[in-house]
């Protein structure tokens, strides 16, 4: 058998040839892209990661009778000259547009099934076949595209730690459990029967007793597994940029992470300008009605009580001595929405759960689906959220969060229906002060927030059992377009005031022991101040990729339904690998 390859060692890619490299002897190794054949003679594109040449094949018998045995995806090696293409064929939309190659040897290096679908095209292609078939998936340019761009953000990402001093440090994925709030994946232990580590839902505990260790400024590209009922656009292993940095405030973590931005953006040729806005989380919550507000659309939620304090509206005029609240925002362009299109719009608001949705036209004298509004409770209302006269009032009544929450689902949903939401634009947001713990009514106790090493806000600390939903941590998201691309906080670095977090949280320290007792140990050595952050890589890539999922810049992902359809992971396992493991299954 002689060597596969002969004597062809590639010269260029395929994406490399120019006009100025005619003359030039050029050998290219990839896959038949297309292929023409045109009696006497053929054309093959020939495609690699890198782009597509143009072969010819002219004059050659020998040539044209191995041209003739192609088919698309055969994987061949072409050498020969490089020269330029006649008039007719110049193709300007290609980067080797101008230059075609002369074959004088065609290797074929390997046969191909007819794929499933085209590679050539981005056509549609149904989502489960392309993940049966990835390889191929794979192949094709917007997926190229999306890894290539996520290889160029890891490696700014990177560059940007190592010049800012941070070490990159691994931490086990054999380990034991984090609380960050999901589920646990378990690998049972075969030389310790009954026993189990736990996939790292994050580094969060190796991070901060790397602080202790005195490694002072880490980072890590890592994979976290979170073993949740697979929502909207999750995956149960997915990639996290985690950071912690000793003698840290919330101001450091700003301060570092804010210039990686325009780093990033680099990569798809944007700027981000700095520094990036912040906003309290109850400030986001009453003015857009979510903790992680998307600022391009404007649009944003104001308090109309005084005004309705005396109006002629009894509804809303109860809702306010009763201690709730009237806010509304104005739809960009709403004015031009007829009868028929309001009458939808308040259906659809009931339908979100509003008891009841009342728009406002400006003019003279202003309208409003209320009859008995007149133009005093109105025009205050109308000048407070800023209308202009194009744009719409929408008001509705009730307690303050809930009612913000309401008309920022309403908020949004328009801003996606009318387009106003510009996907060229990168609007950065810190959410900060973030309430340490939340109350679950169903079992009647608090549960941490963001995750039960975040600090409390130092003035807020002597509220913890007085009035816990009212302390406030050091948490802070970092927020794109609406989506919560990464999120942190200063640590709890004394061991006192930890113990007394996890009484808040209703762990007894014989639970916490036995959970964290190492780290709680640790603590007790001399543990700087310290926070962090992790970054959402899959997420902040496929933004950057203009992908509305994340399976688009993740190159073998699982099914929202949590299956490998390639490897067909989950899997039943050999009987035997269970006993060792001293396992059995109930089915
Ligand atoms: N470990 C946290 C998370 O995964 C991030 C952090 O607090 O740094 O959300």
């Amino acid at each position: 058998m002689s060597e596969p390859l002969g004597d062809l060692t590639r010269t260029h890619t395929c994406g490399a040839l120019r006009a100025s490299d005619v003359g030039a002897e050029a050998i290219v190794l990839g896959w038949v892209h297309r292929i023409r054949d045109l009696g006497g003679v053929a054309f093959i594109d020939i495609r690699d990661r890198e782009g597509v040449s143009q072969v010819v094949v002219r004059e050659n018998e020998a040539l044209m009778a191995v041209a003739k045995r192609l088919r698309s995806e055969y994987v061949i090696g072409v050498s020969g000259v490089v020269q330029r293409r006649s008039e007719d064929t110049v193709n300007p939309k290609l980067a080797t547009g101008e230059v075609e190659i002369l074959a004088r040897e065609i290797r074929l290096l390997n046969e191909a099934k007819t794929p499933p679908f085209q590679i050539a095209e981005d056509g549609p292609v149904s989502e489960d076949v392309r993940l049966r078939y990835r390889y191929l998936d794979l192949r094709r340019p917007r997926l190229q595209h999306n890894i290539g761009l996520r290889h160029r953000v890891s490696i700014a990402i990177r560059k940007y730690f190592d010049a800012n001093g941070f070490w990159e440090v691994e931490t086990p994925i054999l380990a034991k459990s984090t609380p960050e709030g999901a589920r646990d994946f378990l690998v049972p232990s075969r030389v310790h029967p009954g026993e189990f580590y736990a996939l790292p839902q994050s580094p969060q505990i190796f991070k901060q007793i790397l602080m202790i260790a005195g490694a002072d400024r880490y980072f890590q590209i890592v994979r976290c597994f979170r073993d949740e009922d697979q929502r909207a656009d999750r995956q149960l292993e997915f990639t996290q940029v985690d950071v912690e940095v000793s003698f840290a405030r919330p101001e450091t973590i700003y301060g570092l992470i804010e210039p990686l931005m325009p780093e990033i953006l680099k990569e798809v040729g944007r700027e981000v300008p700095l520094p990036i806005r912040r906003m309290s989380y109850s400030d986001a919550i009453a003015a857009y009605g979510s903790d992680k507000p998307d600022l391009r659309c404007g649009m944003e939620i104001h308090d109309l009580s005084e005004a309705f304090r005396d109006a002629e509206f009894r509804v809303f005029k109860q809702i306010v001595a009763g201690g709730g609240v009237v806010r509304g925002f104005a739809v960009r362009g709403g004015n031009r929405y007829s009868r028929s299109q309001l009458d939808v719009l308040v259906d659809q608001a009931r339908q979100m759960g509003f008891s009841g949705l009342i728009w406002a036209r400006p003019g003279e004298p202003p309208l409003s689906s209320v009859k008995s509004l007149g133009e005093a409770t109105l025009r205050p209302a109308l000048d407070r959220v800023k209308a202009t006269s194009d744009d719409l009032l929408l008001m509705a009544a009730g307690p303050a969060e809930g009612t913000s929450k309401l008309l920022g689902q309403l908020r949004l949903a328009i801003a996606k229906r009318e387009n106003l939401l510009n996907p060229e634009a990168f609007e950065f947001l810190w959410v900060t002060d973030f309430p340490l713990l939340e109350y679950h009514a169903e079992d009647g106790r608090w549960y941490s927030m963001h995750h039960p090493f975040t600090a409390p806000l130092d003035e807020d600390i002597e509220k913890l059992e007085s009035d816990p939903g009212a302390v406030r941590a050091k948490a802070y998201d970092l927020v794109l377009n609406g989506s919560e691309i990464g999120g942190g906080s200063v640590r709890i670095h004394s061991a006192a005031l930890q113990a007394r977090i996890f009484q808040c949280l209703g762990i007894t320290g014989e639970e916490a022991k036995l959970r964290f007792g190492f780290f709680l140990e640790a603590l007790e050595y001399g543990t700087p101040p310290h926070g962090g952050i992790a970054l959402g890589l899959d997420r902040i890539v496929a933004i950057l990729a203009g992908e509305a999922s994340i399976r688009e810049v993740i190159a073998f992902p699982k099914t929202a339904n949590a299956v490998d359809l390639m490897a067909g992971a989950p899997s039943p396992v050999d009987p035997k690998q269970l006993r060792e493991l001293h396992l059995k299954t109930q089915n």
